[in-house]
């Protein structure tokens, strides 16, 4: 079949189990250093958090429900003594959110701690062989198992700590990064399957960190190894063998050839600074973030450009934020590079199965790289042999391993769990790629440098402006957004970003069809953003028309006021690059609803930033 597939992540992986594991082996008081570590990954999972750390004589464990700063003052982590252990912010999957529930949890006899990000699937059958061996279970968590498997090896198999781990995490269904910490070692052990694992190298004070994800340490260490599936490292920090990496099915034989990263991040991109919120932080970025989104090695725009073009069916992957930013350059393939290519729900990727082949070519976005509906999709599209690019913002990730080619947004680290900056990144990028591929590729890059000129402002007026409308509608129980061509998923998006800062339920349409069904819901005052570009003016200012007449209020964004609209927010035309800009006040609305109804915006509920469960 002809045309291009785009496979679409989405963005914001919201997977299912997104907590922040941290381990730490090295000179200093590791409650110290893992408290530090394991605040910045917060924003990852935060319903409980906990810690374990070794001294000469005992483990010291404490864990407490939410969040880490509150729990620190009951808790008070920096009094646990050792210079080995590890941390864990919680989002819970299996189990209620309770101290007894919060990680790290204990073997049966107390001498194996283990924290654990991801499912034990077969748990319930694992509890029940344990049981029968006389082990006790205090939580109603999936991990408990993990320890406690561990300790029967150890106990009635005799086996050491290290063979042990391996053959408990054999009988392991499902996904984990765990950290085990054992009483009677010296050494940490950390292992991968499905989710993220980075090792953390800080050769000059030789002490070393396995971790969820980079910014964990960053203030420590910046050369990284990125651990792959069914590998375990032991980690020893002796100055003259500091590690080892082995595959979970063969501890004989270390993998030499694992090559270490240098992470180029400032700390200070990874911290809120001066800003209230990583959410307010990173819209703000935008200012630059999306000018160097573009500014790509050629021959890289080349190699991909090439790899669209020569492609026979091509699929654009992602999911959520993700997958907007690959709706919206649907249209962009469809208008100038006269392509079709096809945007699929990475969840659903697998049911496009009867159409890979060799020659499909898989385009994977994605901010983490870690999101697991899109790196299942990926599989499936290499068990097909199809050609694999990825765009995503995470050097190093899982995505970028899996995928043949990677092309990075380069916009820093993005905290909060909601998707800004990289959404824009991901838009600027898939309109270069569209440019590109018509032959076109300084236009495209023009149409995006002009209109990084109006970022600036369209963020510091709405910044400024948009408070006082927050307040105003931040009790409303519906937002509806309007949109047509381009400015649909511009509407997709602006709905998913209201709905996941703000909990006010919001949908996007594209303009014509609130009137087959959704208008029903209109009534006095409900508000419904009105999309308006330049191409789409008359159209959609009808369908906005058609919701005042119910009596909504209607919100323009636009390039000229109307009568129609109740409240205006001028924005500048920019042509393919009008979602660009269009998302922005978008962005910035939601982010003051969730302040207007005394929400955190860097903490939504129920939402992880990474998504690293199907
Ligand atoms: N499944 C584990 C639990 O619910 C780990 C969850 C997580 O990754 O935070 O305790």
């Amino acid at each position: 079949m002809g045309g291009l597939w785009l496979v679409i992540a989405n963005i914001e992986s919201k997977v299912i189990f997104m907590c922040g594991i941290v381990g730490y082996k090295g000179k200093r008081k590791a409650s110290e250093v893992l408290l530090r570590c394991i605040k910045n990954l917060e924003y990852r999972g935060y319903d409980s958090v906990g810690m374990v750390t070794k001294d000469d004589k005992s483990l010291h464990v404490r864990k407490n429900v939410g969040k880490i700063d509150e729990v620190d003052k009951t808790e008070h982590f920096e009094q646990l003594n050792g210079n080995i252990g590890a941390a864990h912010s919680r989002w819970a999957t299996h189990g209620g959110v309770t101290k007894l529930n919060a990680h790290p949890h204990l073997s049966n006899d107390g001498k194996i701690a283990v924290v654990h990000n991801g499912i034990v699937e077969n748990y319930q059958e694992l509890k029940e062989f344990l049981k029968k061996e006389g082990f006790e279970f205090k939580s109603q968590t999936d991990t408990e198992v993990i320890p406690n498997l561990i300790e029967y090896y150890i106990i009635k198999e005799r086996n050491g700590l290290k063979d042990a781990v391996q053959k408990s995490l054999a009988r392991i269904e499902g996904s984990f990064a765990v950290v085990v910490i054992s009483q009677e070692e010296d050494w940490m052990i950390a292992a991968r399957r499905g989710s993220p694992l980075v090792l953390g190298i800080n050769k000059k004070e030789n002490e070393y960190f396995a971790a969820s994800d980079v910014p964990a340490f960053l203030e420590y260490c910046r050369d990284v190894i990125y651990l792959d599936d069914d590998e375990l490292a032991i980690v020893y920090s002796n100055s003259n063998n500091p590690y080892e990496i082995f595959r979970l099915n063969d501890l004989t034989n270390i993998i030499s050839k694992k090559e270490i990263k240098r992470i180029d991040w400032s700390v200070d991109q990874a911290k809120k600074g001066k800003y209230s919120h990583f959410m307010l932080k990173e819209i703000t970025e935008q200012k630059y973030t999306i000018r160097t989104a573009i500014e790509q090695d050629h021959e890289l725009i080349a190699k991909v450009t090439a790899a669209i073009k020569n492609a026979h069916g091509v699929f654009f992957v992602g999911c959520g934020t993700s997958y907007h930013a690959c709706v919206s350059a649907s249209y962009i393939f469809a208008h100038v590079a006269k392509r079709h290519v096809n945007v699929v729900l990475a969840s659903e990727f697998r049911n496009h199965e009867n159409f890979l082949k060799k020659e499909t070519l898989v385009v994977a976005v994605s901010q983490s790289g870690e999101t697991a509906d899109l790196l299942d999709a990926v599989k499936t599209a290499k068990a097909h042999g199809c050609k694999t690019i990825a765009i995503v913002n995470v050097m190093g990730s899982t995505l970028t391993r899996l995928c043949d080619t990677s092309v990075m947004m380069n916009s820093g680290p993005e905290i909060c769990v909601l998707s800004t900056k990289s959404y824009t990144s991901q838009l600027a990028l898939l309109l270069l790629f569209a440019y590109s591929s018509a032959g076109r590729l300084e236009d495209g890059k023009k149409i995006i440098l002009e209109a990084c000129k109006h970022v600036d402002k369209v963020i510091d007026d709405s910044l400024e402006k948009l408070k006082p409308l927050a307040e105003k509608l931040h009790k409303q129980h519906d937002f509806f957004l309007i949109g047509r061509d381009l400015a649909y998923p511009s509407a997709l998006e602006g709905a998913l970003k209201i709905k996941e800062v703000s909990y006010i339920h919001a949908e996007g349409f594209a303009g014509a069809e609130l009137k087959h069904g959704t208008i029903a819901l209109i009534e006095k005052g409900v508000p419904c953003i009105a999309i308006v570009t330049k191409s789409t003016e008359k159209m959609i200012l009808s369908n906005a028309m058609e919701v005042k007449a119910r009596g909504g209020f209607i919100i323009g964004i636009g390039n000229e006021p109307n009568e129609v609209f109740d409240y205006f927010i001028q924005v500048p035309a920019a042509s393919d690059a009008d979602p660009i800009l269009m998302i922005l006040p978008i962005q910035i609305l939601a982010y003051h609803l969730a302040l207007a109804r005394g929400f955190d915006p860097d903490f939504p509920k129920n939402l992880a930033k990474s998504v690293t469960v199907r």
